[in-house]
């Protein structure tokens, strides 16, 4: 699930992260396929989508639910990631993990010079797509090299 505020989000950067195993599925197998059942926003605040749209993936074989590094990457980061993912875990029954692809270098320093990861206690949220720089320049469009890798 992606954060409304990016609904009309290609959606690239998360699949490009699935196919090389980048960011939260960098311990998944590469020979074990991966198969995306949705994709979808969340519908805005505080979640409109939130009661079918899980539901709906699990029905349809979802073993799992991300909740898209957008979600921390806007500004400010979601105020519901908390309880997003204390209802699809209790009421749909599907594990939920939050964050995607690594995150871009330009949201690492946009929001290291904000401090709101800080101050929203992101970091939590944070771990295991953040902190390496190789993928963090890989996943930043403002990088003059983003088009040609
Ligand atoms: S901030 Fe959270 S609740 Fe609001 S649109 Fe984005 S993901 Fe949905």
């Amino acid at each position: 699930m992606i954060c409304d505020r990016n609904r009309t989000c290609t959606g690239n950067k998360c699949f490009k992260s699935i196919i090389e195993r980048d960011g939260t599925f960098e311990n998944y197998p590469k020979d074990e396929p991966i198969e995306v059942v949705g994709f979808i926003a969340c519908g805005g605040c505080p979640g409109e989508r939130l009661e079918s749209a899980p539901a709906d993936m699990k029905k349809y074989g979802a073993e799992a639910i991300y909740l898209a590094s957008c979600y921390l990457a806007g500004y400010p980061i979601c105020p519901y990631i908390e309880e997003h993912k204390k209802y699809i875990e209790a009421v749909v029954g599907l594990p939920v993990r939050v964050g995607t692809h690594p995150m871009p270098a330009n949201y690492v320093k946009f929001h290291g010079e904000i401090g709101d990861w800080e101050r929203d206690r992101a970091e939590r949220w944070l771990v295991g797509i953040s902190g390496n720089k190789a993928d963090a320049d890989k996943y930043d469009s403002t990088n003059p090299n983003f088009l040609k890798k």
